[in-house]
């Protein structure tokens, strides 16, 4: 496909939303000289923000409403990831013989230069943006963008064949990228775990759907694969390039593995050191696992080892993941705002030796809060509990031993029962194990404000 046979053709964009995939898609497509209708069943009040971006370009609004015949009589249905399968809208373009393709679909077709792309249930940002931190440090140009919150759409000019793009995936965008029969060259698959049930069903409809990020890929290709988790182990017979794993847990023959103090890397010729443990500045086993994988991906593209050290010394996570906040009477506080699911939660409360004052809950995803429960009974001095999920969590706890509960309104309110229940040398951390829209906006809202909260905690 080229970027010119998008001219003239009726383009319908479903879904704007305001995490700029839908304006930016719907602006690349004008710019293509197709002709462009956005659609979105959200009001043009509250996209606001999104439609003063499309300002000033041809792009056709239809928002508050979807209309049949913006899908039924188009020649291209770009559908954003979000939309499930089962919408009407969907249905009745395919009825009409309109394919449907998205962003990242279009992206994939179109882009001249090697994707290296990332994908699993937690770590996916942190990851990526320290491969392209890494990448940015080997011989070829590196890109970031995807799932991440940027579209690359629009860098397509100056994106060249012997240039590197990290992106990052979610499973929405995996599961339209199957019909493509394209993937990354090289695929990362952090981990698997029970994260969207409440849009894929069941934990192997959810699977299913990541599984085109290793399954597309062509002899020649490769996948860095997850060996210390249980679902993602077990891909290496979707793999028709070659399967390579990254285990913090056991020595491997091949791949990334952890030999002491040491993070070792073997694909074709001699094992030879990638990082030290003690170069990565992020706290927790987790954070090990996705530097691990991220050093192995650009080890593949060709970055020498004493270049990887380097960066991984010089990455400090990014805002929302475990994010110091500050330190107050001998406690230290974190935001861990973007934890919305059990095990990144659990990964925040296994990544300090000291006891931490948990601060937890928010609006209802329908996960399983049972390991939850146990880890918080085994690693906190206290659990701060608000918000949908509340009670789930509480009960959870309550499962598995006693401890002191606090039920709280509102996050102010959270904010200072932590402090009162924490002392020196304690950890208090912001990590709510769900999403956040009970009471925020998003994720970056809610961290927003606790650090605020936090900052303004008088000594
Ligand atoms: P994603 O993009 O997949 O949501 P992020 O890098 O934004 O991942 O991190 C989201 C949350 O997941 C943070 O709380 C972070 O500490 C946690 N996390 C990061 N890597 C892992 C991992 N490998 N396992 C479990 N939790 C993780």
């Amino acid at each position: 496909m080229n970027a010119s046979d998008l001219a003239g053709k009726r383009v319908t964009v479903m879904g704007l939303g305001l995490l700029g995939g839908g304006v930016a898609v719907a602006r690349f497509l004008a710019q293509q000289g197709a002709s462009v209708t956005v659609t979105d069943l959200k009001s043009a009040e509250t996209l606001a923000a999104s439609v003063a971006q499309l300002d000033g370009l041809p792009v056709r609004l239809r928002l508050g409403e979807h209309v049949d015949a913006d899908f039924a009589e188009a020649d291209l249905l770009i559908v954003n990831p979000a939309v499930p399968d089962t919408s009407p809208y969907l249905a009745k373009a395919r009825a009409a013989g309109v394919p449907l393709d998205t962003e990242i679909n279009l992206f994939f077709k179109l882009c001249p230069a090697t994707i290296v792309g990332v994908t699993g249930s937690n770590g996916k940002s942190t990851t990526v943006s320290l491969l392209h931190h890494i990448l940015q440090r080997g011989p070829r140009q590196a890109w970031l963008g995807g799932n991440i919150g940027r579209s690359l759409l629009g860098d397509l000019g100056d994106i060249a064949p012997d240039h590197l793009v990290a992106l990052e995936l979610s499973s929405f965008q995996l599961e339209r990228l199957e019909a493509t029969g394209l993937s990354p060259a090289v695929s990362v698959v952090l981990n698997i775990s029970d994260n969207h049930l409440d849009r894929h069903g069941t934990l192997e409809a959810y699977a299913r759907a990541k599984q085109p990020i290793v399954a597309n890929q062509r002899e020649g290709d490769v996948a860095l694969l997850n060996a210390d988790c249980p679902i993602v182990s077990t891909w290496a017979p979707h793999c028709p390039g070659t399967a390579l794993f990254f285990s913090a847990q056991r020595p491997l023959q091949r791949g990334v593995w952890l030999d002491g103090e040491r993070v070792l890397w073997r694909h074709d010729g001699a094992a030879q050191p990638l990082f030290a443990r003690a170069d990565l500045k992020l706290p927790g086993p987790h954070f090990l696992a996705d530097a691990m994988a991220a050093a192995g991906a650009a080890a593949l593209c060709g970055v020498e080892p004493a270049a990887i050290a380097d960066a991984v010394r010089s990455f400090h996570g990014l805002e929302h993941r475990l994010e110091f906040v500050r330190e107050l009477d001998g406690v230290r506080y974190y935001n861990d705002s973007k934890a919305t699911t059990a095990p990144a939660a659990i990964a925040a409360l296994e990544a300090f030796d000291s006891p931490v004052v948990l601060i937890a809950g928010g609006s209802d995803k329908k996960l399983d809060y049972h390991g939850f429960g146990r880890t918080i009974c085994s690693r906190a001095r206290a659990a701060v509990l608000l918000g949908q999920t509340a009670p789930q969590v509480r009960q959870a706890i309550e499962a598995h031993g006693s401890m002191p509960v606090h039920m709280m309104d509102d996050l102010p309110g959270a904010v200072l029962q932590a402090r009162r229940v924490a002392q020196p040398g304690d950890v208090v951390v912001l990590s709510p194990a769900t999403a956040s829209y009970d009471m925020f906006q998003n994720f970056e809202e809610r961290g927003a404000v606790f650090k605020r909260l936090v900052m303004e905690l008088k000594p």
